[in-house]
This record gives structure tokens, C-alpha cells and sequence, in this order.
């Protein structure tokens, strides 16, 4: 725990993302009021800000909205989160070079850390990344400037709130913090969720400044060290790093919620074998390997019926052969499913993952070096080849039939950075 002027942390955010990276690959959506639709074309999951200047609503059901928003003139989109995923990799690439370590926080947000210069001022360096980053992007961001990633995050707010800050706030560089820190309310401030900040609330701490001073007991009697580490960052103290390591994954997970519910038992085996074919291939990008595969299928929430059972094998060997994968997964469909009730969504998982480096072999069940080199040389072969000739060049029979039950995206922008087809093409 130290304070440290020198290194300062920002948390770097990219402004409506979803709706930005539509406007960056459709020139004819800058400026007018765009908003992205959740799977299957449910509600309404984000909004760029002349969509949020007409009050339309986030979580709105689409269906309901539909007429007004036709009215409005409102750009409607389906996910797409292939370009969202693209777009996400190149913004982290770009930051990377500006910054000294870096924690990617989620798709569009980042933790760096960066010395101060001699003159302690940070905005030449905040107003360059920006610059940069809309250049090759057509991204905007807000960046906030602090000495820990509390600070970090309540600069970012400001940042965004603060109609002359121009996306940057340096909470190192004001005099007057406790009138800032008055701003914000409690239930805004990182890591404080809503049971918490109802119990904040009713010891009458409703702000920022209020928590930072806040007896330092009760805090962490009823919040323990987390809290306790929580109000030392508020106070300036640094108590939590930033993680830099790309920690291997504890699971991975790929679910789905079907266009069009599912009956049928060779529906949901179909459904639960795509996933699979794909989770295998994420597994194997990482270097990977399970041995606990969980499959789960449930109804929908907003239907009458209420289903939801999950089916499990846990394997001797960790492997991340697809086939071995796919006859598992197979069978644990059967376990899940029942005829009575419409699924509408299902997913498969892989956990309890090893890297292939450190890789233990049962003696009961061992396998020869030859046919984990033989297993090995066929998954490589098939990755390589539908990397070369774009994804499912190579795939199992079970994907192949018709599929009655995927997800609706009719309303689904190109794919113009993922897909040289997509590519636009000029015509002199
Ligand atoms: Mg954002």
C-alpha cells in the first residue's frame, strides 16, 4: 500500500461502443440515432447518443418500440458481435503502445498505468490516445485520470458527466476534489452494489466524499477487507494492481438463446454439438484442455413454463479433442432434455481447464504418445485449415442438417472487418 504520485492509473472507455462501431463501418449512421438489439432481436441494448437525446429507453422490448422508432428515423440493428469482438482487439492493440502495463477490464474498457511526466500533467498524453484512437476507429473515449483504479474509475464518471472536460479528468490535478467527490453517489462508485448502497444510505454516506470518510470500523466490519481496500483507494492510497497477466480462463462457456424455441431432442443435440465444435476450438486457441464438460437448457424466463436442468461428466483425462468432446456432449443432452417443455436457450461448458503443458495422465486409462500426437495433429489440421478458409471450412455431419431454431438477426450490419467478402468495393 503506497501513495505514489509518479505512476498515475487511468481507465480508459470507449463511449457507446456497440452503437460507435456501427457508426465507424457505416458512414451513413454518424451522426443519427442508432441502437443495437440484444439476440434474437429482443430489446434494445444500446444507444448512441443521438438515440439517447430522442429518450429512447435501454431493456426496451423491440416489438413495443418498433412504430416510434421507425418514426423517429431510428437506425435499428441487430448484435453483431463478431465486429464488436474486432473492433475491441484493435482498440486494445492501439492502447497497448501508449500505456505501461494494461488490463483489459472488459470489451471496452482497459486499466494502464503510466508514468507522470516531469510537469505531473497527463491531458497532452489523454488528448493524443483520443485523437489516435477516433483516427484509426472512429471511437471516441472517455478517459479518467487517478492514483489507483477507484480513482481511476471516479475520474472516468466525472469525465463522462463534465460537459467541459472533453473526455479527460485528471482527479490528481484538482484542488477542489470534496466538491467533485460530492457528485458522486455511492451506489456509482466501483465495486459497491445495490444491497451495499442501500446500507451506505441508511448510515446516511450518500456520496463519494462521505464513504472516503466514513469511520474506518464500520466499514470494515460490515464490508470486510474488500471495502476496507475500497475506501484506502478513495483516500489516494494504491491497494489494487493492475493485472496485467492474461489469466487463463477458469471456464468457458458458449450458450445461445434460439430463435424459435426447441422441442425436438435432435434439435437440442444439434444446438448443444455446435457449441460444443466451438468451445473445443477456443479451448485449443488457448492452449486448453477440460476435464469437467457441463451441458444446461432452460425455457424462456418470460414464458409460463419454468424449466432449467444441467447435465455434467467428469473425465479422467483432460482432452480437447472435439470428437471425444462430442460424443460427451451427445449423451448429456439426452439427461437434459424433456419433451413437455419449449427450451429457449442452451449452452455447453467446459471447466476444470488445464494448460496442455503441464498435462496429467491417468494410469487407468492411459493413452499412448502416439495417439495423443495422432488426436493432436488432426485438431491442428482442422483449426488451421478453417482459420485459412474462413470458420466451419471443416465441420462435423451433426451441424449440417437444417436448422430451424438459430438466432433471429435480421436486422444484421456487415461484417466488413472480420470478413474479406464483406469488404466494401469501390467502382471507378
Ligand atoms: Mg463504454
Amino acid at each position: 500500500m503506497t501513495i505514489s504520485s509518479i505512476e498515475a492509473i487511468a481507465l480508459i472507455d470507449a463511449n457507446n461502443f456497440y452503437a460507435s462501431c456501427e457508426q465507424s463501418i457505416n458512414p451513413h449512421l454518424r451522426n443519427k440515432p442508432v441502437v443495437i438489439l440484444s439476440n434474437n432481436d429482443g430489446c434494445i441494448i444500446a444507444r448512441s447518443p443521438e438515440a439517447r437525446a430522442l429518450k429512447i429507453k435501454m431493456g426496451c422490448p423491440y416489438f413495443k418500440e418498433k412504430e416510434r422508432l421507425n418514426k423517429l428515423d431510428v437506425a435499428v440493428l441487430s448484435s453483431n458481435y463478431s465486429l464488436y469482438a474486432d473492433m475491441s482487439k484493435r482498440l486494445m492493440n492501439l492502447l497497448k503502445n501508449h500505456c505501461e502495463e494494461m488490463e483489459i477490464y472488459s470489451i471496452d474498457e482497459a486499466f494502464v498505468s503510466i508514468s507522470r511526466p516531469n510537469d505531473k500533467n497527463l491531458y497532452p498524453w489523454a488528448r493524443k490516445l483520443r485523437a489516435l484512437i477516433y483516427q484509426n476507429l472512429g471511437i471516441t473515449l472517455t478517459i479518467g485520470i487517478g492514483e489507483n483504479k477507484v480513482r481511476a474509475k471516479v475520474a472516468n464518471k466525472l469525465a463522462k458527466n463534465i460537459d467541459y472536460s472533453a473526455g479527460i479528468f485528471d482527479l490528481a490535478r484538482t484542488k477542489d476534489e470534496n466538491n467533485y467527490f460530492k457528485e458522486i453517489s455511492v451506489d456509482k462508485i466501483w465495486g459497491i452494489g445495490k444491497q451495499t448502497s442501500n446500507w451506505l444510505k441508511s448510515k446516511g454516506i450518500r456520496n463519494a466524499q462521505e464513504l472516503r470518510d466514513m469511520k474506518e470500523n464500520q466499514i470494515l466490519k460490515k464490508l470486510g477487507i474488500v471495502g476496507r481496500r475500497m475506501q484506502l483507494e478513495l483516500k489516494g492510497y494504491k491497494c489494487l494492481p493492475i493485472e496485467k497477466s492474461n489469466k487463463s480462463k477458469r471456464q468457458i462457456q458458449v450458450s445461445r438463446s434460439f430463435g424459435t424455441p426447441i422441442t425436438k431432442l435432435e434439435d437440442l443435440t444439434q444446438a448443444l454439438a455446435i457449441y460444443a465444435i466451438k468451445a473445443s476450438a477456443k479451448m485449443r486457441s488457448q492452449s486448453l484442455r477440460t476435464s469437467f464438460i457441463s451441458v444446461f437448457a432452460r425455457t424462456s424466463k418470460y414464458s409460463s413454463q419454468n424449466y432449467q436442468k444441467s447435465a455434467n461428466k467428469k473425465l479422467i483425462n483432460a482432452t480437447d479433442n472435439t470428437n471425444a468432446i462430442l460424443k460427451i456432449v451427445v449423451e448429456l443432452s439426452k439427461e437434459i432434455y424433456n419433451p413437455e417443455y419449449k427450451l429457449s436457450k442452451a449452452g455447453v461448458l467446459m471447466q476444470d481447464l488445464t494448460t496442455c503443458k503441464n498435462l496429467q495422465q491417468s494410469i487407468i486409462n492411459y493413452k499412448s504418445q502416439e495417439d495423443m500426437k495422432k488426436s493432436e495433429n488432426l485438431m491442428r489440421t482442422i483449426d488451421s485449415l478453417n482459420k485459412k478458409y474462413k470458420n466451419k471450412a471443416i465441420t462435423w455431419a451433426i451441424t449440417n442438417k437444417p436448422k430451424e431454431w438459430t438466432i433471429n438477426r435480421n436486422l444484421l450490419s456487415r461484417t466488413s472487418t472480420t470478413d474479406i467478402i464483406k469488404i466494401p468495393t469501390i467502382v471507378i
